[in-house]
Formats: structure tokens, sequence, C-alpha cells
């Protein structure tokens, strides 16, 4: 169902006013975890300060150690609307668990599944029977064969609004976080009909790295770009790292709308 040979055109996804898929590239900031309404309300303003539309932020995080910041559950779900509401964003969040999904609906805009649970695949048919768009992240160690299959599972139940989303995979390379598939843009959109973004922070897991990555996204034909951005990263409970503060944010973005309009991508 998600391949190019069942459908020639692209599927075009309309979250909050956002057309994605449509030929523009579509932005996706936000902090990695949700820890505050403020928090989530600071960088809720400075991207709908830039005019974009949507914002991603976790409320369950699946994290490596059982002794790290897990996120803080339907708090959080609850914190994103709020922020959703106060600043007209649509939420993007990840959901872990199928028993998590039903409670959840009611405060996003799109169900995103994570890397680690690319092949859940019980999670990924309950995401296909709901009526909410679905981010689908690349696995940590997926071929494009399989992410690719991990998406029919979701369009298998019913649901056509998926986005594919390349974060990086695992290889011997230790310079990055993950290392970037640039190629697996052009790929899967010649091989499927979704539309394909690029997570520049968990591919890369460097701060210097985003933006020629989020450039390189965009000049091989990503639909969309996610980044994180958490109003002080040095206390941020998860992926301190790799999070832009705010300036730094603006900067990024400002360069790349000039790259779009200098290469005439908008
Ligand atoms: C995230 O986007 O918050 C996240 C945990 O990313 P990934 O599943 O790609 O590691
Ligand atoms: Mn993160």
């Amino acid at each position: 169902l998600v391949s190019r040979k069942k459908k020639s055109e692209d599927t075009v996804i309309n979250i909050n006013g956002e057309l994605i898929g449509q030929g523009k590239p579509s932005f996706v900031f936000g902090p990695c975890a949700v820890e505050s309404y403020e928090q989530v309300a600071a960088v809720a303003e400075s991207i709908k300060a830039k005019g974009e539309k949507l914002i991603r932020g976790g409320a369950y995080k699946p994290r490596t150690s059982p002794y790290d910041f897990q996120g803080l559950g339907l708090e959080g779900l609850k914190i994103l609307k709020r922020v959703s509401e106060e600043y007209g964003l649509g939420v993007i969040t990840e959901i872990v668990t199928p028993g998590h999904l039903e409670e959840a609906l009611d405060y996003i805009d799109v169900i995103q599944i994570g890397a680690r649970n690319m092949q859940n695949f019980e999670l990924l048919k309950a995401a296909g029977a709901t009526n909410k768009p679905v981010l689908l992240k690349r696995g940590l160690a997926a071929t494009i064969d399989e992410f690719i299959h991990a998406a029919e599972y979701i369009m298998s139940k019913g649901n056509e609004n998926i986005i594919l989303c390349e974060r990086g995979i695992r290889t011997y390379e230790k310079a990055t976080r993950n290392t970037l598939d640039i190629s697996a843009v052009p790929i899967l959109k010649q091989e499927t009909h979704l539309p394909v973004f690029v997570d520049v922070t968990h591919s890369t897991g460097r701060r210097d790295l985003l933006l020629p990555c989020a450039k390189a996204a965009i000049a091989i034909g990503a639909d969309g770009v996610m980044a994180e951005v958490h109003p002080d990263p040095s206390v941020a409970l998860s992926d301190s790292q790799q999070q832009m503060d705010i300036p730094t944010f603006d900067a990024f973005y400002q360069t790349l709308q000039t790259f779009m309009k200098n290469h005439e991508i908008n």
C-alpha cells in the first residue's frame, strides 16, 4: 500500500494547516522531552514567531537507562495540549505502547513512533487503526526495506497518513551518535509515496552538525526536517548535548530560510 507502484502521486498530509509533502519543506521543532509548561511555552513562542505550525516534545521517553528521566506521561500530554491551544501549534509526540494510545489521542495531532519501536508491530497496528497521522522513525538498525514494511503495518490497518523519518542508523562510526543515511531520503521517495523527514538531532547527536545536515536533507529532497530546541539545553533532562538554545535556533532557522531561497526551494 505504501509503494509508489500502488499510487504514483505524493501523499500530502495536512497537519494544523501545514501541508506536509506538497513540495516545500516542513519543520518540526521542540524539546526532546516535555519538562514543564514554561519550558515548552518558551520554545512554542519562538516557533510561532517564525510562522511555523508544529511542535514536538516527548511525554513518554524511551531512555537507555531506567534511572534516567522517563518523561511526565499524561501530565506531559496535558502541557502539550495547553501550549498547542495557546500558540496554535500542532503537536507531535511519541507514544510507546498501544495502552497509552487511546488516552493520548485527545491531546495530540500526530503520533510519533520512535526508532526503538519501529518493529513493535502491535503498536504499529494500533496506530494504524487511529485517524491521526503517524510520524514513523527508522529503527536503530533497520534496513530501508524493514522501515517500509513497518509503514505498511500502519497502512494495512487503514491509516494512510504516514510520515517516514530518517534519524540515523547504527554503524561502526563513533564521530556522530548515529550515521545519517542521507541516501535513504531519495530511496524512500522513489519506493513509496509518503513524505520523508530527516531528524538532524538524533542522527548526528552534535549541535555543530545540525545546520549542514539540515541543508543536505533539504537539498536531497526531504519533505521536512526535525530538530530539538530547549530554552536551556545545559539543564535539559534528556539530550542536553544536542538540543539548540533559542538564539542558536533562530540563527539555524534563518540560515535555512536563506538557503532555501537561494536554491529556489520555496
Ligand atoms: C525522539 O524523537 O524523541 C526520539 C527519542 O528519537 P528516536 O526514536 O529517533 O531515537
Ligand atoms: Mn531527544
